[in-house]
């Protein structure tokens, strides 16, 4: 089997200063194993030291990232080139910016609004409960932590919120809803009724269409669109459900 591929990536560019918009080709002979970060890298030392994308931990747990591939939302730093290869039945790739916010530069977007949302959500215990045990650890037996143990992999990399078909301008989006519900499924969450006021508020959960697009895209695989069909059936209203 070859070990390199020709790829095109046909990414698209903004100019803040000019307000321009365009697409641009990049054509690279490339290793498999290698990574979209690292493809950017590449064009960044060898081709164009303009294109602008953006990338932290580069270990696919923090969502700085993420970018959409032939209009699918994933994480740069995740795809490798075999994999998109196989994956999409090509070597020619559009990359844009996800759409969830606006475009500062290239691939880089202005999340802060989107984050507002997330906020809004409170993804942290609002009112912890007084510790029962002695010590200043709360316990969390592991029969209670697999319930809600997936939940809690969200990195907020936006690629839910990205595709999320709700067309209700208002709803929090797929990720800031499963801040609120794992905090619900949390036992050491004690701010319950406000949670739940804003699960089921008009910004809520009932402003999802359950097209499971959310989970499709999610690269830590955590079936979004199944947690929130659970708050609409009502799971995590009761304490019992946790
Ligand atoms: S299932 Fe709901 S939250 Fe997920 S993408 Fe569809 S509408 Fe959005
Ligand atoms: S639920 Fe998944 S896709 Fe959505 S923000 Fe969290 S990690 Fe990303």
């Amino acid at each position: 089997m070859d070990s390199n591929y020709k790829l095109t990536l046909k990414i698209k560019r903004y100019n803040p200063d000019t307000k321009e918009s365009w697409v641009q080709d990049y054509v690279l002979e490339v290793g498999r194993i290698l990574r979209f970060t690292d493809l950017f890298r590449k064009i960044n030392n060898e081709l164009d030291a303009s294109l602008a994308w953006n990338s932290s931990c580069e270990h696919a747990q923090c969502g700085t990232c993420a970018v959409k591939v032939n209009g699918k939302p994933l994480l740069a730093c995740e795809l490798l080139v075999e994999n998109a290869v196989n994956q999409f039945h090509t070597t020619i790739f559009h990359i844009e910016p996800i759409t969830i916010a606006p475009v500062v530069r290239d691939l880089i977007v202005d999340l802060e609004k989107a984050y507002e949302r997330v906020n809004e959500a409170k993804p942290y215990i609002i009112e912890p409960a007084k510790n029962p045990s002695q010590g200043n650890d709360y316990q969390i037996f592991p029969r209670n932590l697999e319930r809600y143990v997936d939940a809690t992999r969200c990195i907020n990399c936006f690629c839910c919120a990205t595709v999320c078909i709700s067309s209700h301008k208002g709803f929090l989006g797929p990720n800031a809803v499963m801040a609120s519900i794992v905090r619900l499924m949390d036992p050491r969450e004690t701010a319950r009724k406000e949670r739940l006021d804003t699960l089921y508020s008009e910004k809520g959960i009932y402003r999802c269409h359950t097209s499971k697009a959310c989970s499709f895209v999610c690269p830590k695989e955590i079936d979004v669109a199944h947690f929130i069909a659970l708050a609409k059936e009502g799971r995590f209203k009761s304490k019992d459900s946790r």
